[in-house]
């Protein structure tokens, strides 16, 4: 078996500290990129003769590839795909609000978040500020990771049905940070944050804004075992998409590998930068293009194509064991996850299983099986919607963690090097 690589789980862990947003989190995958060679390449420019590592970005999405040279038209992608962006709480596009001497930023949920988890923590904020540009708004992303917001909780004495009925929380009246003291006035935090970015507020045009949790991500237990972390659903992923890539890039394949990172998963996926829209088919199709290639070779491309989607699995809760099949239970530092629902909530298929379990096996990394209790209903992650976008095989795996879509995940340390070696393995097939 693969020895368990814990450095590793800190460069996880430092891409997942810098990536507080999607958008940064691709900022951070193609400064990483950048780093090994990869060029950027744009949707308007021209795609002609693209040879080595490239990447494109589109808002909080990011495709890159290794593209080997003089490679045959027909022949097809390794893809890894994972998303970007994290259950939080966002700033609604007129924030300020206050009561009560407090001033107060209006914010909504983005995404399944567990609300507990957001309260009595030191918030700070990440997002994009548009700018007027000269002939079209330019974006700022900006990354404060200073405590600058926080959600209180109401103390137990003045709550006392808490022990009868349970923590019930309401989105728009609980969940409001406080940001300070004092009278709000509409425009003040515009005001503010174009103060604190240092740019004239007159050139602000439009905001994109989230909070994240400040504690840094770190290895914890007895034995670093575990990692605790926010966002590792789904940086994790990205994470090991990236590092795939980048190892692949590095070896003399015969084939071209695509990491595809899509934005907008936990919020259904249908946006230009999601899975559900076309840019992904648009990328390999200009790909086979570049190559001189026409549309039949493309579609055959895809006939030899084949996709890996990496999202989180749920490792058996001690607390709440009951609530997994008892005979598909899958545990911390044992390896990807292999997840397969009869109802296509998942795209693995017998075939593509079979090539994800022949990867782990070269590459001496444990694997595990995952199905859902029959009783629960099942999530989803962008491997349905490729597998239908392209019409290709694909298959869903994950590494297993506890307290998924919390503002704090907890996963094991040693699975994130073995995915990464498993999906390295995958893509040389
Ligand atoms: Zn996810």
């Amino acid at each position: 078996m693969l020895k368990p690589d814990l450095s590793q789980t800190e460069d996880l862990a430092a891409l997942i500290d810098a990536s507080p947003s999607p958008r940064l989190a691709c900022k951070e995958v193609a400064r990483r990129l950048t780093e090994a060679g990869f060029h950027e390449i744009h949707d308007r420019d021209s795609w002609d003769n693209i040879e080595g590592g490239w990447f494109v970005r589109r808002a909080g999405s990011l495709h890159a590839g290794f593209e080997p040279a003089s490679m045959d038209k027909t022949r097809g992608f390794r893809l890894l795909g994972a998303h970007t962006d994290s259950p939080n709480l966002r700033l609604k596009p007129k924030p300020d609000s206050g009561r009560v001497g407090y001033r107060q930023l209006g914010i909504e949920v983005y995404g399944g978040a567990l609300l507990n988890s957001w309260l009595d923590r030191d918030l700070g904020l990440s997002g994009t500020v548009w700018l007027d540009g000269d002939n079209q708004p330019s974006p700022l992303d900006f990354h404060l990771d200073e405590p600058l917001l926080r959600v209180p909780q109401l103390a137990i004495h003045l709550h006392r049905e808490l022990r009868t009925e349970g923590l019930k929380l309401n989105a728009q009246t609980h969940m409001t940070p406080v940001f300070g003291l004092g009278k709000q006035k509409e425009g003040d935090f515009q005001e503010w944050l174009c103060e604190r970015l240092d740019i004239d507020p007159k050139s602000a045009l439009s905001f994109e804004i989230m909070t994240h949790d400040l504690t840094p991500s770190r290895l914890t237990g007895p034995n670093r075992e575990f990692l605790s972390a926010p966002r590792l659903d789904n940086l994790l992923s990205t994470w090991a998409a990236t590092m795939s890539l980048l190892n692949c890039a590095k070896k003399d394949l015969e084939r071209a590998t695509v990491i595809t990172l899509f934005d907008h998963e936990e919020v259904g996926s249908s946006s230009r930068s999601g899975a559900q829209g076309p840019h992904l088919r648009h990328i390999l199709e200009r790909l086979i293009l570049q190559r001189g290639g026409n549309r039949e070779d493309y579609l055959r491309a895809l006939a030899d194509s084949v996709c890996v989607s990496a999202d989180m699995a749920h490792a058996v809760h001690p607390n709440y064991a009951d609530k997994h099949d008892p005979h598909h239970q899958v545990a911390i530092n044992a390896g990807p996850v292999i997840k397969v629902n009869q109802n296509m909530r998942y795209a693995s298929e017998g075939e593509t299983q079979a090539l994800f379990e022949q990867a782990c096996r070269t590459a001496e990394v444990p694997f595990q099986k995952w199905s859902m209790r029959s009783d629960l209903a099942c999530g989803s992650t962008i491997g349905p919607l490729t597998a239908m976008n392209l019409g290709i095989g694909v298959v869903d795996v994950g590494c297993p963690q506890l307290a998924m879509h919390s503002a704090r995940e907890f996963a094991g340390s040693a699975d994130p090097g073995w995915m990464v070696a498993a999906m390295t393995t995958f893509c040389q097939n």
